[in-house]
């Protein structure tokens, strides 16, 4: 087979993931064989659950597309950046929840305390992450690129900030998660959704301050955690608010 060339554009924040000499600029490949679009574009360190639209050409692919002559591709975040028409997005924007490795503790918990579904053990290893994301149809939330490239994964996110704020918001964005906020329906500790319970089923399990000011109650089926509006909680609704500001406000612009 003859050598063939390849020329690479990535659109919007898919820059994160390439070299910074390389960013904002065409990438070029020499390919002597015929390859998959999804390989050529993860040898460029994109993972493919970051790739809403591929043009090869002009034409929109699929990931399996096969590259076997010199080509002009152009490839599409999920967001505002991708300007193409719906029908030739890959990404589903149906989501039943995430997974998140076990880096990302502190983005877990803003996010279960928004009411979001986050499946997290700081002890499981690579293949029991992929195994109960397989079998429960999660999104994959990990900032390992090798392990978001698994062909196993299909929805998924690389968080770019380090901060878990920043985080937080980055996933509700990328999955567009503003209108399903729930705050306080699910337990920080275990995922489980949060059940309201009367103050007699709970108070001979409070302290006695607790017993006098509060009245409102919830708790965790799974792994009984009460919950209440206590001196944490003014803390937790700050956080909250913080992160509902930031996404007004910047969805503004
Ligand atoms: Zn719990």
């Amino acid at each position: 087979m003859r050598p063939f060339t390849i020329r690479l554009r990535f659109r919007g924040d898919l820059n994160f993931f390439v070299g910074r000499k390389t960013r904002s600029q065409t990438i070029e490949r020499s390919l002597s064989e015929k390859t998959s679009v999804k390989d050529v574009i993860e040898s460029c360190g994109v993972p493919h659950p970051e790739v809403d639209t591929i043009l090869v050409n002009g034409q929109a692919v699929d990931f399996d597309h096969t590259l076997t002559t010199d080509a002009d591709i152009e490839v599409f975040p999920v967001g505002k950046h991708n300007t193409q028409p719906t029908e030739q997005h890959l990404q589903t924007t149906a989501l039943t929840g995430f997974i998140a490795d076990g880096h990302l503790g502190r983005l877990t918990r803003n996010l279960r305390l928004l009411g979001f579904d986050v499946a997290y053990d700081p002890k499981a290893n690579d293949r029991q992450l992929l195994d109960v994301m397989a079998r429960e149809n999660r999104a994959l939330l990990t900032r390992d690129r090798r392990l978001l490239m698994h062909a196993i994964v299909q929805q998924g996110y690389s968080p770019r900030s380090q901060n878990a704020e920043e985080q937080t918001i980055e996933v509700i964005r990328r999955f567009d998660l503003l209108g399903s906020i729930a705050p306080f329906t699910r337990c920080l500790r275990c995922n489980a959704r949060l059940q309201h319970v009367t103050k007699a089923d709970v108070i001979q399990e409070l302290e006695p301050l607790t017993q006098i000011y509060y009245q409102q109650f919830r708790r965790c089926p799974n792994c009984a955690q009460i919950y209440w509006a206590g001196s944490h909680f003014e803390k937790l609704k700050k956080r909250i608010e913080t992160i509902q500001d930031r996404l007004a406000g910047k969805n503004a612009d």
